[in-house]
């Protein structure tokens, strides 16, 4: 009887090549094809290591037709890599169904561990990390990434998120917004690279940060919120979607009156917010 390979499911660094582990490269150097993202991307990192193996294009916009083909080539014994441009796979990337469809077919699916920035970057932050909640990319248009944000506004657990140069200033803004400028945050960049840099402070300290130095804009984010964690941050939270909405039928001073009463949040952690 013919006995199935493996999907092995292996995290590339993040930045620091130093980061792929000694299995790593083993598994890569010994599979029949490595599934990759961007297979240039990944070619480039073989190369580093003076490795060379067959790659395939596994991507969002081909993964489903692929996984069937994939699997075909496991269930006949050959053992496959999957890979990402950097991290982990299917954290926030491909590989979701085609784990999902080797797994349906009882094939082994195996990881690798490694980098992976949300983990990377939860662990240097300082923040509550018995419970976070990891919430990939917000959405990119500005009432769509609101609207995500006032959901979770009131969670008690840290936040993860991550973000991308283009919109770290506007996110940060809807962050203040949505959680208040007094909401502690961290803004971890570019982790395991040259410009390594974790800030933290007050949500509103953060994003005026950002705003001032064009360098804090450049690379890549994971920005991790505190959770919403006693009664008086649950009443702003309460206070600035109040706020929001009276404002549009009311002047902003009378709004902001209003909405603490009902809130029971003080009137100057609201007045002014996202005007
Ligand atoms: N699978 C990856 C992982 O395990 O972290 C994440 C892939 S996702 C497409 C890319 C996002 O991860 C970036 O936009 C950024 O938010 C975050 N990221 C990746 N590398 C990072 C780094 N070195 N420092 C900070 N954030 C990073």
């Amino acid at each position: 009887m013919q006995t199935s390979g493996t999907l092995h499911i292996v995290a590339t660094p993040i930045g620091n090549l130093g980061d792929l582990s000694p299995r790593a490269l083993d598994t890569l150097r010994t599979v029949a094809a490595i599934c990759a993202e961007d297979t240039r991307h990944t070619r480039q990192l073989l190369a580093h290591f003076g490795l060379e193996r067959p790659l395939l294009a596994l991507h969002q916009h081909n993964e489903e037709q692929q996984a069937a083909q994939l699997v075909a080539r496991l269930q006949a014994g050959e053992s496959l890599a999957l890979v990402s441009d950097a991290g982990t796979p299917l954290v926030s990337d491909p590989g979701f169904r085609l784990v999902r469809a080797a797994r349906a077919a009882g094939i082994r699916v195996s990881p690798v561990p490694g980098a992976c920035a949300a983990i990377a970057a939860l662990s240097v932050a300082g923040l509550a990390s018995d419970r976070f909640s990891f919430e990939g990319f917000l959405p990119a248009k500005g009432a769509a990434r609101r609207e995500r944000l006032t959901r979770l506004a009131a969670e008690p657990q840290t936040l993860l998120f991550y973000e991308s140069s283009h919109r770290i200033e506007e996110t940060l803004d809807d962050m203040v917004n949505v959680f208040g400028f007094e909401r502690r945050a961290v803004l971890a960049r570019e982790l395991t690279k040259l410009f390594e840099t974790v800030l933290d402070g007050s949500l509103g300290e953060l994003a005026a940060r950002v705003k001032a130095d064009p360098n804090q804009r450049k690379g890549e984010f994971v920005v991790m919120v505190e959770g919403a964690g006693d009664d008086a941050d649950a009443k702003v939270v309460e206070g600035l979607r109040l706020y929001a909405k009276l404002k549009e039928h009311l002047p902003p001073s009378t709004a902001a009156k209003v909405a603490a009463e009902l809130s029971g949040a003080p009137r100057k952690a609201l007045y002014g917010s996202g005007d």
